[in-house]
């Protein structure tokens, strides 16, 4: 029998709008995403004009390298919409038809109270033999056009990511999980508290031997994520692959600093913990100027649990509106233990929360002494267990204001997580 195994894939977007920058490509994002998580490889991908002989060339090369090649664009019913026709010529197919999709675009565009024009029936052409995947969100239908002489697969996509993502992840997935014999999955360790060169160091010689699952470290600032990928006939081998790599990295060093597993962001996981346990938070900041309260209300559903902030950047409001006493301030001054902890319980009480933190510091890049200097922040949490402060010094990055206020704001929320997490 000959069939069709498809091992590696690449990506050619459509547009003239793409080469000069007018959209950003997307689609590219998003096919290459999915694949990835079926296990198959893709190691080219390209952007062509809306040119005849230049697709036709794209499209040559592009299945010279790989079994299957996924266009995106270029389906339009317009005089520059040329994919499909330049597709069927090159795998020698004439075009037909489709009475379905035919039928699917005028109720398209009855439903949506539109005029069809003549032009929107070419959109129910397709080339003999092809598999046609519907498309619920738009006109044209997409298309694959199997070559079991060559085993190879070209598969064209419309442009609009409405219409792609839905038809990728409803029709052309399922489609494509008959020709790959694996599939692939990832996830990821989010830790906190451990420098990437620490993580490596602890894990090397699991990183070194560890093939499938593989485990690669990627940095954003502050944090360290662990992705572990495993590939096998299916998902739930795949499961179980990465839940033993990922038990097996919780034993070691790393393991009392991973505050997630998935878990997105810190915010993310002191969010799910605050519905989790039902409790409110409030945060009293000086230093960070509200960036803890900007990343607990990016999240949609944060208005179950985060009741608010106090931005006490003067002292004067630091007393007034957090009951920060006079003596404090004149005694430690404003970037200080006791200062910190004032304003924590100020923040919980006035507010009523479960659990509150505070933030001050010299964010910098002027204002710090030898005895205060720059990166020197107090962040301070209080609830109904007690009240604690924690000295942070950051290492001044690139962009000090920048990266000292977004580590005190991280510093805070992991603080905070700690804590709902005990109580
Ligand atoms: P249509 O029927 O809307 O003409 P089409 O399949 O012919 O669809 P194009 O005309 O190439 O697709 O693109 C339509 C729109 O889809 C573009 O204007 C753009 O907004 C979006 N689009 C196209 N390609 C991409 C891409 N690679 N990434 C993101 N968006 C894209």
């Amino acid at each position: 029998m000959i069939f069709i195994k498809i091992t590696t894939a690449e990506i050619l977007c459509v547009g003239t709008e793409l080469l000069i920058g007018d959209i950003v490509n997307t689609n590219a994002a998003y096919i290459s995403k999915a694949l990835a998580e079926m296990g198959i490889s893709q190691y080219h991908q390209s952007v062509v004009g809306d040119n005849v002989n230049r697709l036709t060339e794209a499209l040559e090369e592009a299945l010279s390298r790989s079994d299957l090649v996924i266009t995106s664009g270029g389906l339009g019913p317009t005089y520059d919409d040329l994919t499909k026709e330049t597709a069927a010529k090159l795998m020698g197919r004439e075009m037909h038809t489709d009475a379905e999709s035919l039928e699917a675009i005028k109720t398209y565009f009855e439903k949506t109270g539109r005029v069809m024009t003549p032009n929107n029936e070419k959109q129910a052409l397709v080339p003999e033999g092809s598999v046609v995947f519907k498309n619920p969100n738009g006109t044209a239908p997409g298309i694959a056009i199997e070559d079991f002489e060559r085993g190879k697969i070209i598969i064209m996509l419309p442009g609009p990511p409405r219409e792609l993502e839905p038809m990728f992840r409803d029709s052309v997935k399922p489609y494509l999980l008959k020709f790959t014999d694996k599939v692939m999955l990832s996830r990821n360790i989010n830790i906190f508290g451990l420098g990437e060169s620490s993580v490596e160091n602890i894990l090397k010689d699991l990183m070194k031997v560890s093939t499938n699952p593989t485990v690669a470290p990627y940095v954003n600032t502050g944090e360290v994520r662990l992705r572990v990928t495993a590939s096998a006939p299916t998902y739930e081998e795949c499961e179980k692959l990465c839940k033993d790599m990922i038990e097996k990295i919780q034993t070691t060093e790393v393991g009392r600093y991973i505050y997630g597993i998935d878990a997105g962001s810190l915010e993310n996981a002191l969010l799910s913990k605050l519905i989790e346990k039902k409790l409110t938070f409030a945060t009293a900041e000086s230093c960070t100027g509200g960036l803890i309260s900007k990343r607990m209300t990016d999240l949609a559903g944060s208005s179950a649990v985060y009741l608010g902030s106090i931005i006490s950047y003067a002292n004067e409001v630091k007393e007034k509106f957090l009951g920060v006493s006079a003596d404090t301030l004149k005694a430690y001054g404003a970037v200080s233990e006791e200062t910190a902890i004032e304003m924590a319980r100020g923040a919980r009480e006035r507010l009523g929360a479960d659990i509150a933190v505070s933030t001050t510091g010299i964010a910098g890049p002027g204002g710090g002494t030898d005895e205060k200097p720059v990166g020197l922040v107090y962040v301070a949490i209080s609830s109904k267990r007690g009240e604690r402060v924690k000295k942070l010094n950051i290492a001044p990055g690139r962009s000090v204001r920048d990266y000292v206020r977004y580590l005190a704001a991280s510093n805070a929320l992991y603080l905070a997580l700690e804590e709902a997490s005990e109580l």
